[in-house]
């Protein structure tokens, strides 16, 4: 354990410790938005603060580089809250302890909120810095990116002039991001009709389990398998087969997950319950094999249940479970521009039986391209409504297309081979981020986002790399420093 402050970059770790001792949970950002504006004013420099709470401070062009193209550095102020269950810690008043782990800052017990606070704490070395000499910088510290994104989402198109921009927000070093994807959620709720179980018949409970998940953006492409698929599938093949009738289905929970687990109950003829739990273990087999390797955890199992008073009539069976053997769900096109990201998908998350004969499936849709957005949410919506389904769409965020052409890659990309003699990676991912909202809203704007590495975000495992943090903060200097002159016109 050692100073923070007595780490290299001194500026931007002195800063870091500083805002560490400050509470800025999501929504509860009030102490960090005083202390911006204590910082502007104690520097003498312009600030600003819009209605929803984003604030722009402005360090003025040093003399003589007034020609320069002004430049937006782009962070969030609010940090995720987690914390171990016998750590205690009061987050709306305590502050974050950082201390030093080999080559790793932490903080035991808690979160350490290097997402994003060291992109706040590099803006402030910068804004501070009594000797860079720079064309106008604009540090634009957004409210609220960690639950729901309000803070770019409603920031307003004339809150700063800048056309470039650097976004501080990204956890890899050596990777600098052009791109990400705008998502939407699509559901639709059916009403069913129900009849009696009938006479000589049985039940069976089905789960699948041990699947392997995963983030329905980022993973969407690996090849997961998706409990809901994979229970439906089972289902429509064994009521080609035998007379089954459903009774329950619930798949899946949360909406930005690709689904892990499902369970049905179906009815069947107790003559051929022998031969249904075969199939079922056929089709186990069957699906085990083609899953291969990645899903070798999967299990289907069955067992004897209670008889449910009705199930689900043949005609609404028949459309719910053809209308989810219709619905799309994975990558759907991948991108012209960049190899091995995803463009679009779309993520079946979950089918659960409500009360009052009502089913409802919740899907997402992702896409760096908005118009392809909407076709995969077309698709999604279609299939579900051919079941009978209402469908409602969520108003979503939109997306961040790659430009591989775009001048702040080129000028980043040169500084970092110049600086560490190598190419840095350059990717977009399959995800959101505030570029996404900002790129909708600054019509032509170039942007980027690089920064150090940072593990175990949004945990309380979180940590930064020490060495990281002073090639980011390199790389940041020596970008600012080739930010070309503005054409003349
Ligand atoms: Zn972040």
């Amino acid at each position: 354990m050692s100073v923070i402050s007595e780490l290299k970059p001194s500026p931007v770790w002195t800063y870091f410790e500083e805002i560490c001792r400050i509470p800025r949970l999501s929504k509860n950002e009030a102490k960090i938005r005083l202390y911006l504006l204590d910082f502007a004013r104690k520097n003498n420099l312009e600030s600003k603060e819009d209605s929803i709470g984003n604030i722009l401070i402005t360090r003025p062009s040093s003399p003589g580089m007034e020609n320069r193209k002004t430049i937006v550095l782009q962070g969030h102020m609010d940090m995720v809250g987690e914390k171990n269950a016998d750590h205690p810690h009061d987050w709306l008043k305590d502050p974050i302890l950082p201390v030093i782990d080999g080559e790793w800052v932490t903080a035991p017990g808690t979160t350490l909120g290097a997402d994003d606070g060291i992109g706040i704490a590099s803006q402030l070395a910068i804004l501070s810095d009594k000797i860079l000499k720079a064309g106008k910088i604009e540090c634009l510290f957004t409210v609220d990116e960690e639950s729901g994104m309000t803070g770019a989402i409603n920031l307003k198109p004339d809150f700063f002039t800048g056309r470039i921009l650097i976004n501080l927000d990204s956890e890899d070093e050596g990777i600098l991001y052009i791109g990400c994807a705008g998502g939407m959620d699509t559901v639709g709720t059916m009403k069913y009709t129900r009849q009696p179980a009938g006479e000589g018949t049985a039940a069976l409970a089905i789960s699948l389990t041990g699947l392997r998940g995963g983030h329905s953006g980022d993973e969407i492409h690996k090849g997961f398998g998706n409990s809901v698929k994979i229970m439906n599938r089972l289902l429509w093949n064994l009521s080609n087969t035998y007379k089954m009738s459903l009774s329950d289905f619930d798949g899946g929970n949360l909406r930005n997950a690709i689904p892990r687990e499902a369970f049905a109950t179906i009815v069947v003829d107790i003559k051929s319950l022998g031969k249904v739990k075969e199939w079922i273990e056929g089709f186990y087999s069957v699906v085990l094999e083609e899953l291969g390797e990645i899903e070798k955890d999967m299990k289907i199992s069955y067992r004897d249940t209670v008889l449910p008073a009705y199930v689900m009539d043949r005609d609404s069976q028949n459309k719910l479970l053809g209308s989810l053997t219709c619905c799309p769900h994975g990558a759907i096109a991948w991108s012209k521009e960049m190899h091995d990201l995803v463009e679009t998908s779309t993520n079946l998350a979950s089918v659960k039986f409500t009360e009052n004969d009502t089913i409802k499936i919740v899907t997402t849709q992702r896409s760096s391209i908005e118009s392809s957005k909407h076709d995969v949410g077309a698709m999604v919506e279609t299939c579900l409504k051919l079941a009978g389904a209402e469908v409602v769409h969520s108003e979503g965020y939109p997306g961040w297309r790659p430009n591989m052409s775009s001048e702040i890659l080129k000028i980043t990309r040169e500084s970092y081979k110049k600086l560490f003699g190598k190419d840095p990676c350059v990717r977009a991912i399959h995800a959101g981020l505030e570029c996404g909202l900002i790129y909708e809203k600054f019509k032509g704007i170039d942007m980027i986002s690089f920064g150090p590495t940072i593990r175990g975000a949004h945990t309380p495992d979180e940590k930064i790399e020490i060495k990281t943090a002073q090639m980011f903060w390199d790389l940041l200097l020596d970008v600012i420093d080739n930010i070309p002159v503005k054409k003349q016109n």
